[in-house]
């Protein structure tokens, strides 16, 4: 169908075996509370990066927010951050939230997210009409925003997303010092946030009865199981990667059992997936048992909007 999500660019930077340890070694010192020996680190990596590249930008940023950490309180590492918004008293969660969105507000407005967004919205609409066409493109919206607010809550540079007219949209992201684990998560926060979209337009459904609304809930909940078969580069494909022989094998009794519940031919694919990917010889020597939770609970959670939406026919 027009419009699948592919999620294909999470773009992992190749880097050296080398880079990756002095990255480690880099945030183990900031977690210990020692910014100027991690800054020091950081800067041995940046010789290491070609000058004018994304990593040596964001390490450049790194080692310059270290040196403000020492200069401004010289005695006090390893205090709280945001010590100043202590004196605003019961305001002071409102003052650091804005503090901290403020660079999410400055990404929205971009002029390449804003351009891509609107071409690709203004397809939609013509396909679908305007009201599916721009629910539809803002449902995308918001499962990228789920991959986009996941890295940046782990402190990882990121780039607002990037559409693509008919094809689907991107996050372009910089994984460097990342696990397995980590993307497998990051790549799962979109559907997280698909499904968080696609269940309230079944809700709204609920109350309004309007038949756009069903549409979307459905849709929105196809896209993102679509997302979660395994193989790759899909979320789910990405996901799997973190997953052993054990889990891969609960994955694909998940995805058996959901098709066999709610007959949605998608779920099909999730488990062909899953048995393809039991073959495949990329099975990580860690068991991640939470990231089969979290992707088994997406599964079923996009079953239930499912199974719960009515299929509508001309619904617009
Ligand atoms: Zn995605």
């Amino acid at each position: 169908m027009l419009g699948a999500l592919a999620c294909p660019e999470c773009h992992t930077l190749v880097h050296g075996a080398e880079l990756n340890a002095l990255s480690r070694d880099a945030k183990a010192l900031e977690a210990k509370g020692q910014p100027a020996q991690a800054r020091e680190v950081w800067s041995r990596s940046l010789t290491m990066l070609p000058p004018d590249s994304k990593q040596a930008e964001w390490v450049r940023d790194r080692v310059r927010a270290l040196e403000l950490a020492q200069a401004a309180t010289p005695e006090a590492q390893g205090k709280p951050q945001h010590a100043w918004a202590r004196r605003l008293g019961p305001l002071a969660p409102i003052a650091i939230l804005l503090a901290k969105s403020k660079g999410l507000l400055l990404a929205v407005f971009k002029l390449k997210f804003l351009f891509s967004f609107f071409s690709f919205i203004a397809l939609y609409v013509v396909l679908f009409g305007w009201r599916f066409g721009v629910g539809l493109a803002v449902s995308i919206l918001i499962h990228e925003m789920g991959h986009f607010i996941d890295i940046k809550r782990r402190g990882l540079p990121a780039e607002m997303p990037v559409f693509l007219p008919g094809l689907g949209a991107y996050v372009k992201w910089n994984a460097l010092g990342v696990t397995k684990k980590q993307i497998a998560q990051i790549s799962l926060a979109g559907p997280l946030a698909g499904w968080i979209a696609a269940a309230s337009c079944l809700v709204i459904y609920g109350y309004t009865h309007e038949p756009v609304w069903a549409a979307l809930a459905r849709t929105g909940a196809v896209l993102n199981v679509l997302n979660l078969i395994p193989v790759w580069m899909l979320d789910g494909g990405k996901a799997a990667s973190s997953l052993g022989m054990v889990e891969r094998s609960a994955l694909l009794a998940a995805a058996l059992g959901a098709w066999l519940l709610t007959w949605e031919p998608i779920f099909f694919l999730v488990a062909a997936g899953a048995v393809y990917r039991l073959f495949t010889k990329d099975k990580p020597a860690r068991e991640d048992w939470s990231t089969l939770v979290y992707y088994v609970g997406l599964l079923a959670a996009l079953g239930m909007v499912l199974h719960a939406t009515p299929v509508l026919r001309g619904g617009r």
